[in-house]
């Protein structure tokens, strides 16, 4: 084994195979893979080989389809064969529900390039013929899903990744880890150290082991998978590659393997495998079967495809395999440490290993992983998702593998988790609670608290009268607000403003004043969208996208401040109350010495001010398009001033409101979301934001890409949609058409309540961002007429708000 290497990945699973071979494909070849035992031996070797296109986020769907377009290339190279079986595949829908799914999932594959396809029962059928007709009601055809063998796929990522110049050592565990002070790593394994510029964790089933050696506790969690293969099935005799097969109803996936069938599922009293530590002993092990636990989900196999309970069973595989809280990947660069990747919490290897090493290594090699990876972005996780959160959110997700997420669904797992000291107060006001960074925070309320609860649905559900209420009040009268789950940062120092004047691309505004800025990446793309509030000469005050804070610190910490400059995460330190609607200001002003007219502080003001007895940061803005208000204080004031606001609105009319009300009204002004709008897919000319982008302020990180894109104009643009909507309204993800082609995607939709009509945002080519008509948003399988709007739904020139 050599003692240098630019790139020492750990572990020779499916996963650490690809990154190997990725970043020889992306011109580092300098790369050593160290496994402790066998290639394959962790969860790669036991695994079923499916692949499937079909992702939640299209993101991460797009690195699925590479993937699945990768074996070829490889076995070309290699010459090792993958074992690949493409066989095409079949989503059975047993309820209307799942078919309305089907048809989204569809919708979606077409902005894809996938050659998804509606098909009958009938059709299915023909094509399946094991199924029982009666248990369902329609299926969608997958023509490129398949399987493959594990070990052929693991053996032609290594051989290409060799045959480039990669080594690989086996047999041999890396016991420790230790950092240099250049960022570079000392590899401790039995066989002698490894000095590394980079260490890739790709551990699979160990990467907390990997993790816990650099002080890391990674949120994966391992689960029990069992499938079982049957005796021969008389019917299947003469037959190969019968098509893969998804049973939604039944939770259960099955091929044929031989002359039987392989039949897996994702049980809902599915079971975690070492919660805490993976012993070091496993290697090429399985678990005992427990055939009891899934005979439930065996039961409804049985009855939806009769054939598979006439023959005994061959044989059952149990074994572990690892995700993260929310099923998708953990990859990139680990905020805290230099030069250190995970590669991991991959459930789906065969599906997702190519995308995971073609991300992974283009991160490593050019400081940019190509594409949108937000989805499984290690930094979408921060402290909060500590063992216990993870193993009660896998264990959820894990059982709903194969149910579907509704829209509007909050999942119950891991909460209430985080809580402010307004919450009893929303509770006791019919408050219905969503989920965000494992906070509570309330989406809507009901008029009592036996109607405090959401009917889950792709159409408008129960909270629809009482959203319109809402509306109806910031609209006419005032809202308020909880804003705790915005992220926030403190930046203090004397070269405050000149460190982010270089990272942020708009001009750092006067004290006392509020600036809305993109951050970009050196290609130009969004990367955040920031409120710069100026609280001092030294001080300023960044309010944010909760969710990002991890990958914001990242991109921080790769531009540090200067010397003397501190840059401070708060979000749960101030937490936050918006009064919003034109009676905004007569209320608060009767709560403070402070002139709050509109030429003592206008629209953009920023201020340290007391409300009440209450030392608060109050900024004059807010996402509902209406005159407003976000007061700022520290979390002991937050009760106080929530009674004191409730006590001094109602004279006003007072109304509370919650995120889905503030979601509608956001869009009916056109205002975009980070990871719905802003992405590191789009520029802020595409995104519209170009008026927030200062060109001739000096040089910033993203200018020169910036500045292209302002000349040429860039590829996309944001546009908003009036929709001639059923009772269903576009959620995200929904296919654009113009003139019978599919033209783009829609980012976000809501029912526009001030407006009275239904909405989208979405993205569509520049040449098209001039024409009214011919467009059309297809909604749960429908193509519904959708007309561009050349401004904002919602007071286009912004009076109210300036108001
Ligand atoms: C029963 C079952 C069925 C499955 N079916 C499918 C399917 O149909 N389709 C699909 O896509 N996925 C399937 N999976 C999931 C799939 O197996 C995983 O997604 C995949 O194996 C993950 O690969 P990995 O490389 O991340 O992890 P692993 O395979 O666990 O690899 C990690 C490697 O790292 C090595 N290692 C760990 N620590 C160290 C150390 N300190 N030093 C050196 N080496 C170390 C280990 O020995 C191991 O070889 C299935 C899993 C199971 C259990």
């Amino acid at each position: 084994m050599k003692s240098e290497a630019r790139v020492v990945v750990i572990g020779g699973g499916v996963v650490g195979a690809s990154v190997l071979y990725h970043l020889t494909k992306s011109g580092w070849t300098d790369v050593l893979l160290i496994e402790r035992g066998e290639l394959t031996c962790g969860s790669t070797w036991h695994a079923a080989g499916g692949m499937h296109t079909i992702n939640g986020d299209p993101n991460v769907a797009k690195l699925q389809q590479y993937t699945i377009n990768l074996y070829q290339e490889l076995e070309r190279i290699t010459g090792q064969s993958c074992g690949m079986h493409v066989t095409g595949g079949i989503m059975l829908a047993g309820t209307r529900e799942r078919l309305d799914w089907l048809k989204m999932a569809k919708a979606r594959g077409r902005y894809l390039g996938m050659e998804l396809e509606l098909i009958s029962v009938e059709e299915a059928a023909k094509l399946f013929p094991l199924m029982n007709k009666r248990h369902f009601v329609g299926a969608l055809f997958d023509p490129i899903e398949g399987h493959v063998d594990p070990w052929g796929v693991t053996q032609a990522y290594v051989k290409a990744a060799q045959a480039a110049g990669a080594e690989v050592v086996r047999h041999t565990r890396v016991l420790d880890l230790k950092a240099r002070r250049d960022g570079s790593w000392d590899v401790i394994t039995p066989g002698g150290n490894v000095h590394a510029e980079h260490v890739v964790n790709a551990a699979g089933l160990w990467a907390r082991e990997v993790g816990r050696m650099v002080g890391l506790e990674l949120p994966i969690l391992a689960m029990e998978h069992q499938y079982l293969i049957t005796e021969d099935i008389p019917a299947l005799k003469g037959r190969n590659e019968q098509l893969h097969c998804i049973d939604f109803e039944g939770e259960i996936y099955t091929r044929q393997e031989r002359g039987g069938m392989l039949l897996g599922t994702y049980e809902r009293a599915g079971v975690p495998w070492s919660p805490i530590t993976t012993p070091w002993d496993f290697a090429q092990s399985l678990l005992p079967n427990d055939l009891e636990r899934i005979a439930p989900s065996l039961e409804v196999g049985f009855e939806h495809f009769p054939a598979l309970g006439q023959v005994g069973i061959r044989k059952v595989v149990n074994g572990p395999f690892t995700f993260a809280p929310d099923g998708n990947p953990l990859v990139g660069p680990v905020r805290g440490l230099r030069n250190f990747w995970v590669a991991c919490g991959v459930m789906a290897g065969f599906s997702q290993g190519g995308g995971v090493g073609l991300a992974l290594s283009q991160w490593m090699v050019a400081g940019d992983p190509g594409a949108d990876v937000w989805a499984m972005d290690v930094a979408r996780y921060g402290d909060w998702a500590t063992l216990g959160y993870t193993n009660a959110k896998v264990r959820e997700n894990y059982s709903r593998r194969f149910r579907i997420r509704f829209p509007n669904e909050e999942l119950p797992a891991a909460r209430p988790l985080r809580t402010t000291s307004v919450y009893e107060s929303l509770k006791a006001a019919h408050a219905v609670f969503g989920d965000y960074c494992g906070l509570e925070h309330a989406l809507w309320f009901a008029p009592t608290a036996a109607e405090a609860r959401e009917d889950i649905t792709f159409h408008r559900s129960n909270a629809h009268p009482h959203v319109a209420a809402e509306c109806r009040a910031v609209g006419e009268a005032v809202g308020l607000l909880e804003i705790s789950s915005y992220g926030k940062f403190e930046v203090t120092g004397p070269a405050a403003t000149e460190w982010l004047t270089h990272i942020m691309a708009n001009r750092v505004p006067q004290v006392g004043r509020i600036a809305l800025t993109p951050m970009l990446n050196e290609r130009g793309k969004l990367i955040g969208d920031f409120t710069l509030c100026r609280v001092g000469a030294e001080r300023l005050f960044l309010i944010c996208t909760w969710a990002a804070e991890v990958y914001y610190r990242r991109w921080f910490e790769r531009h540090p401040p200067p010397a003397g400059v501190t840059v401070r995460p708060c979000a749960m330190e101030y937490v936050g109350l918006s009064l919003a609607g034109p009676r905004a200001r007569a209320v608060l002003q009767g709560l403070t010495r402070t002139d709050l007219s509109s030429s003592a502080f206008p629209f953009l003001s920023f201020r340290a001010m007391d409300v009440g007895m209450i030392p608060a940061l109050v900024g004059r803005i807010s996402f509902t398009g209406e005159l407003g208000y976000e007061i700022w204080v520290t979390t002991e004031y937050q009760r106080a001033l929530y009674e004191l606001l409730s006590e001094a609105g109602r004279a006003h009319g007072l109304k509370l409101f919650g995120g889905r009300a503030l979601n509608a009204m956001r869009i009916e002004k056109s205002f975009g979301s980070w990871a719905r709008e802003y992405r590191p897919l789009y520029g802020p000319y595409e995104a519209g934001l170009g008026r927030f982008v200062d060109l001739n302020k000096g040089d910033f990180v993203g200018r020169a890409a910036a500045l292209e894109e302002k000349q040429s104009g860039g590829v996309l643009r944001l546009t908003t949609f009036s929709v001639d909507a059923g009772d269903a309204d576009a959620s995200g993800d929904e296919p654009i058409w113009h003139d019978g082609k599919v033209v783009g995607w829609v980012t976000s939709g809501a029912y526009g309540h001030r407006v009275q009509r239904s909405l989208a945002l979405g993205y569509i080519p520049r040449a098209l961002a001039t024409e009214t008509e011919g467009f059309e948003i297809e909604i749960i399988g429908e193509r519904r007429k959708a007309t561009r709007a050349a401004a904002a739904s919602y007071d286009p020139d912004g009076g109210r708000m300036r108001a």
